[in-house]
């Protein structure tokens, strides 16, 4: 096999008509892309994959927002201050760039170098511009967001959302009374995010607009165990302990019993990414979770942990699964003053002593007349911290009263309680969806020393599941495989009709974009009514009646081997 590297899986993808660089023709635009027939297809497909597990396995509620948010949510997300990377501008050629990757050789993690950290290195190491060596700016930062207006003149300040996730926490109201008032519930997004990065080289890897699905699980803060993860306690997971950063294997039953994975439900969902992620293609010999180090992880992060794909650009991180806390809801209640809390039924009521108003009815009867029982029961209902400078203001019926102290007592009660407000932590799994696409697609390539090249894509990324293909444009034989092709795509099953070139020419496309069989109708299909169906991975044929071929194909793409079924048909 010849060694590749991006470079040739991304010239594979623009030729075969997975990605195309956006705006060609008028030059490209560095971190845009657009999907050509077959990326679009395979976006489809992984998104499908995502969506099964979280959707219908999981049993999470899928929303679909807006792209564009007012100011005040990314103020109470933390995005309109901190969202922002160091950067600096070259003198001469104006091009910018972000400080820590100038950085990258000179310190061993210069994305947690401070601004004046950042500024001090790279003025002590001379570093200049690498396009054109020219001398730099200052650092300065650079806020990732793109800026707009909603609404004409001096309409109000918007912003195309970074990440799909303020979505859902701004609708957890609706979501929380869909959930019935109860937890732990989650839901997902699937969309587009956007970050103006400032020079995005790597291909897909870093764009300006990408595709994210996210996860926001909602939780009681006091439970994080989870029901389900005695499923998985075996399952074995390669992980980068934030502790001493060497990579070891163990199983998640290991990880939450030694604390290294915090708990049972961020171990879970790091379970679900990984599974996810193998369906979709990626190797599982080139993926591992690393904990994030304690300067990288968010304040209020109780845990973090980002699958990596090792890729020719080195580890790359994909998903990012983390416990954010409160944090999300707490921002939003301060900023919109709604009610984002969850009501926590005990087992059995609670009896609790409070403070409370006990109208003295005596006195209040020749003050209110008609309305002083009114007004006692407003007192009773009242909250006593509302006690200021010996009077209280209170509401009978509307109107807003100002009541002395002498018409009531400060007495303590005791009453039952079925439960209690909380604010509910949210895991979330952030999975950056073309990332994925380009792991897969990667990890899928192979070049061999006749530079025929192979494409390992699962059947479930596959864009394409099956060629379907005449020995020979006549005879009948083309009218009889596009009767096969039409039978299949009625089946729900994508297909591939070439009837151009030689047949090991058209075996070659189908290898070169991943299609896991073909199917090829030849002069026996007059005799014997059967056509050959061949693997993409061993080249191994077989022949199979036509009648029941959509079964044989379904079950081959379920993943039934092939070796299984040449015994059965
Ligand atoms: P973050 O919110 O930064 O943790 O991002 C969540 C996921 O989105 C990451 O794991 C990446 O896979 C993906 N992602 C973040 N930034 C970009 C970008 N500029 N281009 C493509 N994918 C990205």
């Amino acid at each position: 096999m010849k060694e590749f590297n991006a470079g040739d899986v991304l010239s594979l993808c623009k030729r075969r008509g997975f990605i195309y660089p956006a705006y060609e023709i008028y030059g490209g635009i560095a971190g845009l892309y657009d999907y050509g027939p077959l990326g679009t297809q395979m976006k489809t497909n992984l998104i499908n994959l995502w969506r099964s597990i979280y959707v219908l396995s999981e049993g999470f509620i899928e929303i679909d927002s807006d792209i564009i948010g007012p100011e005040i949510v990314f103020k109470a997300s933390g995005h309109a201050e901190n969202f922002q990377d160091l950067m600096v501008t070259c003198n001469q050629c104006q091009e910018s760039f972000r400080a820590d990757h100038l950085a990258k050789d000179l310190h061993p993690n210069p994305g947690a170098l401070s601004k004046k950290d950042l500024q001090a290195l790279l003025r002590e190491k001379n570093v200049i511009c690498p396009l054109c060596k020219g001398d730099l700016s200052d650092v300065e930062e650079f806020n990732l967001m793109f800026k707009t207006k909603i609404g004409p003149g001096n309409g109000r300040v918007g912003y195309l959302r970074p990440e799909t996730a303020q979505g859902i926490f701004v609708n957890y109201p609706n979501l929380y009374r869909y959930a019935r008032e109860q937890l732990p519930f989650g839901a997902v997004q699937i969309g587009r995010a956007y970050r103006n990065e400032i020079s995005p080289r790597q291909g897909v890897i870093r764009l300006r607009e990408f595709n994210q699905m996210e996860a926001e699980l909602f939780i009681d803060p006091a439970n994080k165990s989870w029901p389900r993860f005695k499923l998985i306690r075996d399952v074995k997971v390669r992980l980068v302990p934030n502790t001493d950063e060497k990579e070891v294997e163990m199983t998640f039953g290991e990880a939450v019993d030694n604390g290294v994975i915090k708990h049972e439900t961020i171990a879970y969902f790091v379970w679900v990414t990984q599974s996810f992620l193998i369906r979709a293609g990626v190797d599982p010999k080139r993926l591992r979770f690393r904990q994030h180090l304690r300067s990288e992880m968010a304040h209020y992060a109780a845990d973090c942990w980002d699958a990596e794909a090792l890729l020719s650009y080195g580890w790359t991180e994909i998903v990012g699964v983390a416990d954010r806390g409160a944090w999300d809801l707490t921002r939003h209640i301060q900023y919109s003053q709604a009610d984002l809390s969850a009501f926590k039924r005990f087992d059995h009521p609670k009896e609790v002593e409070r403070q409370a108003f006990k109208p003295k009815y005596g006195l209040l009867g020749p003050e209110f007349k008609a309305r002083s029982a009114k007004v006692g029961m407003a007192l009773e209902a009242a909250d006593v911290s509302l006690l200021k400078d010996g009077r209280v203001e209170i509401d009978v019926d509307g109107e807003m009263m100002t009541i002395p102290e002498k018409y009531f007592d400060v007495v303590l009660v005791k009453e039952k309680i079925n439960g209690e407000k909380v604010i509910p932590h949210v895991i979330e799994p952030s999975h950056g969806l073309d990332r994925i696409m380009f792991t897969c697609l990667e990890h899928a390539y192979s070049c061999d020393d006749e530079n025929y090249v192979r494409m390992g894509l699962t059947t479930a990324a596959a864009p394409i599941k099956v060629g379907v293909f005449p020995l020979m444009a006549k005879d009948d034989l083309d009218k009889r495989a596009m009767e096969i092709d039409q039978m299949l795509r009625e089946r729900g099953i994508a297909t591939y009709f070439d009837d151009s070139g030689t047949i090991g020419r058209r075996y070659a496309r189908m290898d070169e974009v991943g299609t896991p069989l073909c199917i090829t109708v030849d002069y026996q299909v007059f005799e014997d009514g059967t056509v050959t169906i061949r693997d993409r991975d061993t080249s191994r044929q077989v022949r199979v009646p036509e009648e029941g071929l959509a079964d044989v194909v379904e079950k081959l793409l379920k993943g039934i081997k092939f070796d299984q079924l040449i015994g059965k048909v």
